[in-house]
């Protein structure tokens, strides 16, 4: 603690003291030397008033021996001047060697006031004389002056004694009031100092702290108003930390994106969601424009500072990736009338733009694939009506046609049902304990007549016998019907090998073909309905393109996911790939 103020007392009190031990001092002093001056005046006028009878003015000679006397009985100096200013007798030196004292200032002052004095210093003595004089008057004559003069020595001596004994005296009580005026100034000092120190506490932010002074008086209430200070404002940040983090949870499971912007467009506060959106960077302290590269923002925000009314519209966003948004942004007003900034808040639509995207190619794929069954079975039974009924081997034909364009309607029918049914979760899955040779055996007797007949071969690849899966059996073997079907048609030559694998530390059940292939850039779009590499080979051949499809669906109701690998020319080797959890024994 900065000792100042203490410090600043105690010479203060210090310069008042020595102030007045010096006023008492001089004020005592002067007042007993001017009582005594006063006092010797006197006695010396009574006592010259009491010699003047006895001197003789007119004497030519001088009177010396009678000064000498007088001086024994009155104990001063007798000088005896004539009218002008002559010395005529002096009991202390030769009046022969005495200047002229008409110009004394004793005898100026008695010549006008019948009485006068003056203090001088003597160089013959070397110290201060009183000096009076006496105008002497007979019948009404000027006779001469009698000037008694006395030492001051004494005076000055008794004025010494005094002023030590004055010193001395004060000293003591000096001393004790100092001792206690340090005392007293050192109790305000601890309590000032435990005050200061309870501050700085505070201002660090240790509010749990008390302060407690005893028998500290005033300063008692000092420290309860300090006590009571610390407590409220710890309620308050308790209270504003409470509702900051209350905020930060609310922003924090808030899925959209927020960002608050001031008035000058710097971002002041971003929620987690928003480095989702605008990429994992510090966005707080950003101009908006830096953190939602888009213009169609910029002129949102712009509209909003002007209209001061909210503002909504759809944009999109290229970086960090291709993201479709909704954005809403109002004015903030945290005082009245006074535009604080802006709250923008935004909602990925990417999903249901993706969605909705998925549905119009869905609706515009399913319009596309009846259209062609649909055309052909009008156009032919039209063809018949017209009169081709009655050509046998022609109304044969024409109505083998129908029924192929009819049966591709139904499988197409039956396929969109059998998704929606997977989609919609009408179909469930039961998994229970299954042998994969079982199951395996059974989409190979099922499908051996069309490897047979496309000269092919069809085979179980070895050790299957005693695996056994969770899985619900039917759909599994749909799921291998599909996979199989697939790489009969679309392989020329060689066969088709199923079995059971481990890929990526992971089991799977794999249908491998000696086929066409596929090439590498359509391998992410397999599965994809209505996905064909090659359409009209796919239709020729019966396919709805939705087989993949329904693959996916069901190995994912399975929590299985599908890996395919293919190189053109060579074949196909399509994965369903066992979830962990899938028991294999
Ligand atoms: P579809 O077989 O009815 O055409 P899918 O959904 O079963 O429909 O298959 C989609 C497309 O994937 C097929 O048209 C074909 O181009 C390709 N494909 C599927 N399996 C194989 C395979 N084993 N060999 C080569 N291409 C295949």
């Amino acid at each position: 603690m900065k000792s100042g103020i203490f410090n600043r007392i105690y010479i203060f009190y210090a310069i008042i003291l020595l102030f007045s031990v010096f006023f008492i001092e001089f004020y005592v002093t002067s007042v007993v030397r001017e009582n005594y001056i006063e006092n010797l005046k006197n006695s010396l006028a009574i006592q010259a008033s009491l010699i003047s009878s006895r001197i003789p003015f007119k004497t030519q000679t001088n009177i010396d021996a009678l000064c000498k006397q007088l001086k024994e009985k009155t104990g001063a100096r007798v000088t005896v001047i004539a009218t002008d200013g002559r010395v005529i007798g002096d009991s202390d030196k030769a009046t022969s060697l005495m200047d002229n004292h008409a110009d004394r200032p004793e005898i100026q002052q008695a010549l006008l006031a019948d009485r006068g004095w003056s203090i001088r210093y003597s160089d013959t003595l070397k110290y201060d004389l009183l000096y009076t004089a006496k105008k002497v008057m007979r019948e009404k004559n000027l006779e001469g002056f009698i000037r008694l003069a006395v030492p001051l020595k004494e005076v000055n001596n008794s004025i010494n004694i005094l002023r030590f004994k004055i010193i001395f005296a004060v000293i003591p009580v000096l001393i004790a009031t100092g001792i206690l005026l340090i005392w007293q100034t050192g109790r305000i000092r601890r309590f000032v100092i435990q005050i200061t120190e309870f501050s700085r506490a505070l201002a660090r932010g240790a509010l749990d702290k008390r302060l407690f002074l005893e028998g500290a008086g005033e300063f008692d209430e000092i420290a309860q108003n300090l006590n009571t200070m610390s407590t409220e404002l710890k309620k308050n940040i308790d209270r504003s930390e409470e509702e900051t983090n209350r905020l930060n949870v609310i922003l924090k499971s808030i899925p959209n994106a927020l960002l608050i912007i001031n008035p000058n467009g710097i971002v002041e506060l971003s929620n987690d969601a928003s480095k989702e959106f605008f990429g994992n960077i510090t966005l707080t302290g950003k101009p908006f424009i830096e953190v939602v590269r888009n213009p169609e923002f910029f002129f949102l925000i712009d509209n909003v500072r002007q209209d001061l009314s909210p503002g909504l519209i759809e944009l999109k966003i290229d970086y960090p990736e291709e993201r479709y948004l909704t954005v809403r942004v109002s004015p903030l007003f945290y005082k009245e009338e006074e535009l604080s900034g802006f709250i923008a808040i935004f909602h990925d639509t990417t999903q249901v733009k993706r969605l909705e995207q998925v549905r119009k190619d869905f609706v515009a794929n399913v319009s596309h694939e009846i259209k062609t069954p649909v055309t052909a079975i009008k156009g032919f039974t039209e063809t018949l009506l017209d009169g081709a009924i009655d050509e046998r081997d022609n109304a044969l034909r024409f109505l083998k046609t129908i029924k192929s364009h009819s049966e591709r309607l139904n499988r197409l029918v039956d396929d969109l049902l059998t998704l929606s049914k997977i989609e919609l979760g009408v179909i469930k899955i039961h998994k229970t304990d299954v042998y994969i040779s079982d199951i395996i055996d059974t989409v190979i007797e099922t499908l051996k007549d069309r490897a047979t007949d496309r000269g092919l071969y069809l085979r179980k690849s070895r050790q299957t016998e005693t695996i056994k899966i969770k899985a619900d059996r039917d759909r599994t073997i749909q799921i291998l019907l599909n996979l199989v079907d697939n790489a009969i048609k679309f392989t020329n030559s060689g066969g088709v090998e199923i079995g059971i694998d481990t890929e990526d530390e992971r089991n799977c059940i794999f249908v491998k073909d000696t086929g066409i292939g596929i090439p590498g850039k359509y391998l992410s779009r397999i599965g994809e309905r209505f996905f064909r590499v090659d359409p009209s080979r796919s239709r020729e051949l019966g396919g709805t393109g939705l087989g993949l499809a329904i693959v996916k669906h069901l190995a994912k109701a399975h929590e299985w996911s599908i890996k395919i690998e293919s190189s053109p020319g060579k074949g196909t080797k399509v994965m369903i790939m066992l979830s962990v959890t899938t028991q294999v024994v």
